[in-house]
């Protein structure tokens, strides 16, 4: 597996790898996968997945992503649960340094995804999937008629605490300064809402709840004080981090760490893209030739498992395409 020379290798194992992997094997790509020791992705975190298409009744987390990868591996994917340590992508044939060896491919995807900015105290990990979750859009539907709290004060915090109110009855947002990071439209859209309220200059500092949330504690930034607050849900809306620490260097990353898709002769549309042959901006290459991206180490606005998937085939699409013109 060390010494040959790859079609391609995709890093990472969730969603968007696992599909590019599907595609790229039945082109016959034979695609190795490096899934990282903590295979599957974030939806391992997670229970209850509703918004999957193709799952009418729901489908848990794990069993999903069980479901990606088996279907990866019938049609010939090799997946390694080990973490690429390092790359390099400025010589051809790209190196990939997994498990302490070297593997050499004429393509790679990135598809590292992002993790949750979390707390980070043990009770919010333990009942991730319980109340806590850091996904308005996918989790907002099992709070109908229940009270949450959003942590955060950033632009998603809004946007999370407005799709919650759909649903659930008071959302109260908790955000340890009394400024906030977000655009003053979005706090005047929270503000304008009546179910949603704030307590600021102040942290949550624990969930309480056996197997499902009932509460937070939180505490005041200015006096110490604590106070516990009942709730059945908590979502934390703090940001996330791209996993892009061995990209560093070696593709465009934006700001805050995401890898950036490169245009190539700037294309104004889509059909311009496609009509000249490359899909420059609207595709899935990075800003080195061969080198793709799909789902959230390149998207910060979806973050989806569905978008995630569909990022990864249309990388894997690109990645058949770009091979066969390197003939
Ligand atoms: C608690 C929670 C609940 C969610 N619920 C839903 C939901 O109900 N519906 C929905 O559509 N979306 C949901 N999401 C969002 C969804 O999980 C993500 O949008 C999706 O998983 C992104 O897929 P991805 O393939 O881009 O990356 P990820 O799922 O983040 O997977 C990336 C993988 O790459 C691996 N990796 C990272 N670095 C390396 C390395 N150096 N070497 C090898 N491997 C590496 C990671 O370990 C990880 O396994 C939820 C997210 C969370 C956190």
């Amino acid at each position: 597996m060390e010494s040959q020379l790859r079609n391609v290798i995709i890093i990472g194992s969730g969603p968007a790898a696992l599909t590019a992997a599907l595609y790229n094997a039945r082109a016959d790509l034979k695609p190795l996968v490096f899934g990282g020791a903590r295979w599957g992705g974030q939806l391992m975190l997670t229970t209850d997945v509703e918004n999957y298409p193709g799952f009418p009744e729901g489908i848990l987390g794990p069993a999903l992503m069980e479901k990606f990868r088996h279907q990866a591996e019938r049609f010939g994917a090799e997946i390694a649960t080990v973490d690429v340590t390092a790359v390099d992508f400025t010589k051809k044939p790209f190196t990939v340094i997994a498990g302490n060896k070297s593997y050499k491919s004429k393509s790679v995807i990135i598809a590292t995804g992002a993790e949750t900015n979390w707390l980070g105290f043990p009770n919010e990990q333990r009942l991730i999937g319980r109340g806590v979750s850091s996904c308005a859009p996918c989790d907002a539907w099992f709070f109908k008629d229940k009270k949450v709290v959003v942590v955060g004060g950033g632009d998603s915090a809004m946007e999370e605490a407005l799709t919650l109110t759909k649903f659930a009855t008071e959302v109260t947002i908790i955000h340890r300064r009394d400024e906030f990071r977000a655009s003053k439209i979005m706090i005047e859209r929270a503000r304008a809402n009546k179910k949603i309220s704030f307590i600021l200059n102040s942290e949550v500092v624990d969930v309480l709840g056996k197997d499902k949330v009932s509460g937070v504690k939180i505490k005041n930034n200015n006096d110490g004080a604590t106070q516990e607050l009942v709730v059945d849900g908590m979502f934390v809306a703090i940001g996330h981090s791209p996993a892009t620490e061995i990209f560093k260097g070696q593709v465009e990353l934006d700001e805050k760490g995401y890898v950036i898709r490169k245009a190539k002769g700037n294309p104004s549309t889509l059909r311009q893209a496609q009509d000249s042959g490359s899909t420059g901006a609207y595709g899935m290459m990075t800003s080195v030739e061969g080198i793709f991206v799909a789902g959230d180490v390149h998207d910060y606005h979806y973050k989806q498992a569905v978008t995630a998937a569909g990022y990864g085939c249309m990388a894997a699409l690109e990645v058949e395409k770009w091979l066969e013109n390197q003939r």
